[in-house]
Parts: structure tokens; C-alpha cells; sequence
């Protein structure tokens, strides 16, 4: 069966009305709504298999491992995994990267260097900073142009034979800028350096093939892709997870324990310790299904024509300042000059459009623009046009009021 967009019919949340007006959500960039096969798919593990995985003989512990396996295997196959066994489950994209710089340390010693870049979200910032308090490894940032383009010369002069880990976002979810990874992959391994790509808002908007990509690991959340909050997956080539250590220690990622000591588990489990968001995984599985019946390219092209609509409607604003390059993806982040960026979201929650104004977790990034935050508004594949006029002219309205 076709899904065609919007595809409203199947998002319960977007018949709220807010203030008496209906719900015009463009915070999608923070967390995304859920559709109906995948609430269904939460609702039904719960109602027809809840049982814990891997252990159990029972009829209903079986239903749930392969269900949860499964899961594992539609996720890995999305980003064009080798194999299933491959691909980790976390809570989120943050837990996805911690767990890569927490095992990743132990491959770091005093003066090797982690490069990461200006337009990071803090959760690819702070893991790798405590990965270099931890080993004396030092950190260095890609920097970009006043357009939110990293600069890849400047990449080049930072990498050396002490680069050991290069960890970039693919699209940075406060500007919307889309970087250059496959070619900041193919530089980095000219140096050998492990590469790690922060897929979190990719995944929404992008096909991926961790291939064709070079990288080494990948990391995103489940709840920026319509699926629930605490469900996450981090991807990583089978050599590099088979000779790394283990992230925590429990139940599930052991062979066998004793008080001598204790032999760990084959990947993924060895990554998985204690019992993990089984339900979750399995409402991951549905949402990317759910996007897959869409189609990729069917949503790209329905996010650009809104993107595209968004800019004509800012554009025609008397001090209006855009971040970001023209071709940006998922996210416009905005400044209006006299108009305070709190001030506009308020009144723009009162009209019933929902977007973020702030750093947008990506301090760094604001301070290297000599502002605190933008209003940013992101899109989804359920957004309309009707809803960007709204917002449009919402906006208009707000900035005679509090000008
Ligand atoms: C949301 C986001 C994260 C963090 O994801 P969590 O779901 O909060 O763990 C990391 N990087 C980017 C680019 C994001 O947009």
C-alpha cells in the first residue's frame, strides 16, 4: 500500500488544537510525532508478547526475542549494514556516542587528537571531551564559514598521523546545513582515523548506506525518526566492535561469569547490557518501515518544497537574518532584528505554531555567530504548505506587535 503525504490521517497528535487554533508543530528537529503502525506497534508488543528477551523458554519469551531480533535486522538493513549483528541498540543517539567514546578510549593515548566540528550538537561534543580527560587526548574543531560551512581546508591542516577519531554530524540540527561526510570520511582515512557520524538528523531526511559512506560507526535516535523517546541505535563495522572492549557490564553481555573473572558476550550483546527497550527496538523497526513504504525520496522532496516556502515567507521580513547555506535540510534557524527570540516563540505558541527558540544544544556554534540562539523551525513529511503560510504570516504578526 502507498502512503502519500501529508499522511495527517495517521498522526493522532496533529487534530490537537492549541489555544483554540489547530496545532501547527515545526519542532520536529527536537523530536518528531508518532504515527498510527507505530504507537500500534508499542501497544501490541505490550498487549500480545511482553517477556524478556534472549533468557526465556516459554512460548512468550520466544515471540519477543525474535520479534526484538527482527528489529535489529530491519534497522541494520536500512543503513545498509553487512549484518544484523552489527548494529546496537541504544537509548538514543546520545547513548550512541558515548559508547563510542567511552570504548574508543581505550585506543587513545596522551597527544592523539579527536577532530569534531563547529556545528556539533553538545552530545558530539562533551562525550569526545571527557574521552580527552580521560586519556590526555586532545580535541579539535573543523571551523566554519560565516555561511555554517565547515571549512575543509582548515580540516586538512588539522589532520595528522596523531588523528585518531574524526566524529562529525551529517546534517546540524541547528542551522540545517548539510556537511560533506563521505568526503570528510574518505580524507580522515587517509590517516587511519576511525570515523564516527552523528546521524541523528539524517536518519529523518536522508537514505543512508554506511558503505558507500566509508564510516566506521553511526549513531542516531528512534524519537527524530517517529519513533518513541529511549530508542536508539549506534552501527559499527564488525572488526572495530570485536576488538574493542565492552560499554557497561551486566546481565546479557557476558558468556560466563565467575568471582575469578568473566568472558563477554559476541557483539552485539556484548554492547547490550541488561534488559534493553524491547518495545522500543520493535517500534523502531515499525517507523522505519513506515518510512520506507514512503519513501525517501517522496519526503526530501515534500520537506524541500516547505523548506523552500518557509524562506520566501522569512524572506519578506524588514531585518530578517537566515543561518545556514541555501540548500539546508529539515531546519531553518532565524534571527529578526528588534525582536527577541523568546519573545516570538511565545507568541507564536499562542497562535498555535510550535518552534524552538536558543542554542539548540550547540553553544559553540552560537558563540562562533556572537548570538545566545535563533527561533528555529523544522519540518516533517506530515508539515504543510497551508501550515508555512500560517506560520508565515504568524510570524509578520508578531514582529508589528513587538517591534
Ligand atoms: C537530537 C540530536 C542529538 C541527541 O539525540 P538524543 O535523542 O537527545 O540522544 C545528537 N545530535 C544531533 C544532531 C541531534 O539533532
Amino acid at each position: 500500500m502507498n502512503i502519500s503525504l501529508p499522511a495527517r490521517e495517521l498522526f493522532p497528535i496533529l487534530e490537537h488544537q492549541i489555544n483554540g487554533r489547530p496545532l501547527i508543530y515545526l519542532d520536529n528537529a527536537a523530536t518528531t510525532q508518532k504515527p498510527l503502525p507505530v504507537l500500534d506497534a508499542s501497544r501490541s508488543y505490550y498487549e500480545s508478547m511482553n517477556a524478556n528477551i534472549h533468557r526465556g523458554t516459554h512460548a512468550l519469551a520466544r515471540a519477543a526475542t525474535e520479534a526484538y531480533e527482527a528489529a535489529r535486522k530491519t534497522v541494520a538493513a536500512h543503513l545498509g549494514a553487512a549484518d544484523a549483528e552489527e548494529l546496537i541498540f541504544t537509548s538514543g543517539c546520545t547513548d550512541g556516542i558515548n559508547l563510542a567514546a567511552q570504548v574508543l578510549s581505550s585506543r587513545l593515548s596522551p597527544g592523539d587528537e579527536i577532530i569534531i566540528s563547529t556545528l556539533e550538537h553538545h552530545s558530539n561534543i562533551v562525550p569526545w571531551q571527557m574521552a580527552c580527560e580521560r586519556t590526555g587526548a586532545i580535541l579539535r574543531v573543523i571551523p566554519c564559514d560565516e555561511s555554517g560551512v565547515l571549512d575543509l581546508a582548515a580540516y586538512d591542516q588539522l589532520l595528522n598521523e596523531r588523528t585518531k577519531v574524526v566524529s562529525v554530524g551529517w546534517i546540524s540540527n541547528a542551522f540545517g546545513t548539510r556537511h560533506p561526510v563521505k568526503e570528510i570520511v574518505r580524507r580522515a582515512k587517509s590517516f587511519d582515523a576511525v570515523v564516527v557520524i552523528d546521524a541523528a538528523q539524517a536518519i529523518p531526511h536522508l537514505a543512508i548506506d554506511v558503505h558507500d559512506l566509508g564510516c566506521d560507526m553511526l549513531a542516531f535516535s528512534g524519537h527524530k525518526v517517529y519513533a518513541p523517546t529511549g530508542i536508539g541505535a549506534l552501527w559499527g563495522k564488525r572488526s572495530l566492535l570485536e576488538s574493542l572492549p565492552p560499554y557497561r557490564g551486566g546481565g546479557e553481555m557476558i558468556k560466563e561469569v565467575s568471582f575469578a573473572g568473566t568472558t563477554y558476550n559476541d557483539i552485539p550483546f556484548k554492547y547490550e547490557a541488561g534488559t534493553p527497550n524491547i518495545e522500543g527496538a520493535i517500534a523502531l523497526a515499525a517507523a522505519i518501515q513506515f518510512v520506507q513504504k514512503v519513501g525517501l525520496a517522496a519526503i526530501q522532496s515534500h520537506e524541500t518544497t516547505l523548506i523552500r516556502a518557509a524562506e520566501k515567507e522569512l524572506q519578506a521580513i524588514d531585518g530578517i537574518h537566515l543561518y545556514g547555506p541555501s540548500d539546508r535540510i529539515g531546519a531553518l534557524s532565524f534571527r529578526i532584528e528588534g525582536v527577541h527570540a523568546y519573545d516570538l516563540g511565545t507568541f507564536l505558541d499562542q497562535m498555535g505554531v510550535a518552534v524552538r527558540t536558543g542554542h539548540h544544544c550547540c553553544q559553540p556554534l552560537m558563540a562562533r555567530f556572537g548570538i545566545t540562539g535563533t527561533i528555529r523551525a523544522s519540518f516533517a513529511l506530515y508539515n504543510t504548505l497551508e501550515e508555512i503560510a500560517q506560520f508565515g504570516e504568524s510570524t509578520r504578526r508578531a514582529v508589528k506587535m513587538l517591534r
